[in-house]
């Protein structure tokens, strides 16, 4: 958008240069416009996030990397690294309860908007900014934080016809985008023998970072923390959602003014930490580990000192933790080498 068109022509002019796009081309632009133009998180947004409903969420991350860094020998040069923050909700929450305990690391934020990363300037003074993550240190353990940063990135599909796997395109056709499935057969890169029709989905973005931040924890310690809805086993078929006014919406109605999401492939990602050597545990649903940490007890707490904020907190305890509401449906999975020892949260 930063050139004046606005996304829609951006990809008509993509398409009517190059003929039907990659999948995975259109949601790239889409969500990198959407991130660019608008904070998009919180209660007049267009999705709400797990920080953004209670500060309990920030707090027991914090807690949870404040316990693992201390029995990893309280190393001095750690670093807090989190990619995608939003409104820096998360970090200020995290690092404000990390503080409480003594621990007070160099904080380095991943984000590659700059109306997000204006945002977190405003609430986060003593940060590194990293457009993304390979300028992050290459000295001393990263503890890694992504909450729903995964789900945005772009995946390609591929589909099963007569026997071989092509591309899923978009193209333009009658004024609207649509999906198309590319001529060429492409070989590779999927399984063999399913039945004609399957997709198959899968996120070179989300691999790339993935191998990169297991071979830098392999190197240097520390931990990934990967908070995101998703699926812990592989699977077929197509998670492409978008979200627009907490609504859902088609992801070709209005690229650029709607949020598009996938499911995590959590099995894909644990696959590549093994691949560097990495322990992997969970994935665990989001209730269970935020109940195993104390959330329960915190928001006691809370209630005991501002016994004004009952309902609101005992709501957001709810939101968080109930199988019908993110309990469930949101997955936590830790990453760590070799010597680090094993994350709370994940033996219930
Ligand atoms: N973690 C936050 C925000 C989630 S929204 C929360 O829980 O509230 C996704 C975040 O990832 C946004 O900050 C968005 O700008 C950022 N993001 C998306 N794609 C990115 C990319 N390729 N590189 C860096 N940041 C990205």
């Amino acid at each position: 958008m930063s050139d004046g068109r606005t996304t829609a022509q951006k990809l008509i002019a993509l398409i009517e240069r190059d003929g039907a796009i990659p999948l995975g081309d259109y949601m790239a632009i889409a969500n990198s416009d959407y991130y660019a133009s608008r904070v998009p998180i919180g209660a007049g947004g267009d999705f709400i996030t797990a920080p953004e409903i209670s500060q309990m969420f920030g707090e027991l991350v914090g807690l949870w990397l404040t316990d693992l860094w201390s029995r990893a020998g309280s190393p001095a040069d750690a670093h807090y690294v989190e990619l995608g923050p939003g409104r820096g909700t998360l970090a200020v929450d995290a690092l404000r309860a990390m503080a409480q305990f003594g621990f007070a690391p160099s904080v380095h934020l991943v984000e590659n908007s700059p109306t997000l990363r204006a945002e977190q300037q405003r609430r986060l003074t003593e940060a590194c900014w990293h457009e993304d993550i390979s300028t992050l240190p290459e000295t001393g353990p990263l503890l890694i934080v992504a909450n729903e940063f995964f789900d945005a990135l772009p995946v390609q599909q591929l589909v099963r016809q007569n026997g071989s796997w092509h591309r899923q395109m978009v193209v333009r056709d009658r004024n609207r985008f649509r999906l198309t499935v590319g001529e060429e057969a492409v070989a590779g890169g999927a399984p063999p023998l399913l039945p004609d029709g399957s997709i198959f989905e899968y996120s070179p973005a989300s691999r790339s970072i993935m191998g990169d931040l297991s071979a830098r924890l392999a190197a240097q310690g520390g931990v990934l923390l990967v908070i995101d809805y998703g699926h812990a086993r592989p699977g077929t078929g197509s998670t492409l959602q978008a979200v627009k006014n907490q609504l859902p919406v088609s992801p070709f109605d209005d690229p650029g003014n709607a949020d598009l999401t996938v499911h995590v492939n959590f099995y894909d990602l644990g696959s590549i930490a093994h691949k560097h050597l990495l322990s992997v545990h969970g994935p665990v649903e989001q209730g269970q580990w935020l109940t195993s940490l104390g959330i329960g007890a915190r928001a006691q707490a809370l209630i005991r000192t501002e016994p004004q904020r009952q309902q609101e907190v005992e709501a957001a305890l709810h939101r968080l933790t109930h199988v019908d509401e993110m309990g469930r449906l949101f997955r936590v999975m830790a990453a760590t080498p070799l010597g680090w020892p094993e994350p709370e949260g994940f033996v219930y």
